[in-house]
């Protein structure tokens, strides 16, 4: 058995392609849709991270600014921009790049961005939404993986769904979206007792550890549907997961590659919340 690819670069594709359409619409309306990312020092991967946002955002239509600043900054300017920016009424989407460096709360800035503008879907209110079913900004990852799982027509109702990881990026609200489509949830951690037990048991398998290969196919039940969310620079300065891919997809029945699986939808879904966001703000929905 060798399992199916899910492509995200191709999903997220088009995705974007009837998000470029919708946003030709909208600026024939007057409406650009806007996103500001914030990037705080020179940490590469951040730097590359953001690039990527800029890039994929120009190729959809909408604009975008990326504010740098030095790793010097203090929290009272950065939180002093936010204000700024949450008052711009041209700005749809502020996006703050984490990690921050470590004299910034982190949690005090998810918290300064107006939750209206909010397109990564951190702020409490978004969080809180999201846990109670109520739409609202997904955050970016998650809902990523959600549509890829959809996009295979992969039926999730009824279905046992284990997490590794429970972060509140990926973790946590994975298993919110996926309890919301009617799963069976379980997280597991780094405390978990053996983890390989739970694994086995899953239909839908979720790794975001973020440890290169930390999950072969001995962990995997035959036939599920694996989504491997880490990204790992290897020794030679490629980027892999934390699944073994090659033993993996022996036993799965479904399976993404890294890179070209989760990587673009993060993007994309960060793409559609800025949309989603100028259209409420302006009350175009
Ligand atoms: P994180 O905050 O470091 O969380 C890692 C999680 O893995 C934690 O919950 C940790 O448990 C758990 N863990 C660590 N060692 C474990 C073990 N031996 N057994 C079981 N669980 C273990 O990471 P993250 O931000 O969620 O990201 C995870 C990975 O996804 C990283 O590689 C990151 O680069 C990648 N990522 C990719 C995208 C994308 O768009 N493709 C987006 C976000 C993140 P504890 O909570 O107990 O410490």
């Amino acid at each position: 058995m060798s399992a199916e690819i899910i492509n995200g670069l191709e999903v997220a594709g088009q995705l974007r392609a009837d998000m470029k359409k919708q946003v030709t619409e909208l600026k024939a309306e007057g409406l650009t849709p806007h996103l500001t990312v914030i990037l705080i020092g020179e940490d590469p991967a951040s730097q590359s991270y953001v690039s990527g946002k800029e890039k994929a955002a120009s190729e959809t239509g909408i604009s975008s600014e990326v504010i740098r600043m030095d790793e010097t900054t203090s929290e009272n300017e950065l939180l002093q921009l936010i204000e700024e920016l949450n008052e711009t009424s041209h700005v749809h989407g502020i996006l703050v790049q984490l990690p921050l460096p470590n004299h910034i709360d982190e949690q005090k800035v998810i918290e300064a961005i107006d939750p209206r503008k909010d397109v990564d879907g951190f702020h409490p209110i978004n969080v809180g939404k999201m846990m109670l079913g109520q739409e609202t900004f997904l955050p970016c990852t998650p809902h990523g993986i959600l549509k890829l799982l959809q996009s295979k027509d992969i039926d999730l109702k009824g279905k046992h769904a284990v997490i590794i990881g429970r972060s509140n990026i990926v973790g946590k609200p994975m298993g919110q979206l996926l309890l919301n489509e009617n799963a069976t949830v379980t997280y597991c951690h780094s405390r978990t007792k053996d983890l390989k037990a739970m694994t086995q048991l899953a239909d839908i398998l979720i790794v975001a550890v973020g440890r290169e290969h930390f999950i072969d196919g001995s962990y995997i039940k035959k036939g599920a549907a694996v989504i491997d969310v880490g990204v790992n620079r290897t020794k030679e300065g490629t980027l892999t997961g934390d699944v073994d891919f090659d033993s993996a997809k022996e036993v799965a029945s479904f399976i993404t590659p890294v890179p070209r699986g989760v990587g673009p939808m993060t993007i994309t879904m960060l793409l559609a919340n800025t949309i989603e966001a100028a259209k409420r703000l302006e009350n175009r929905e």
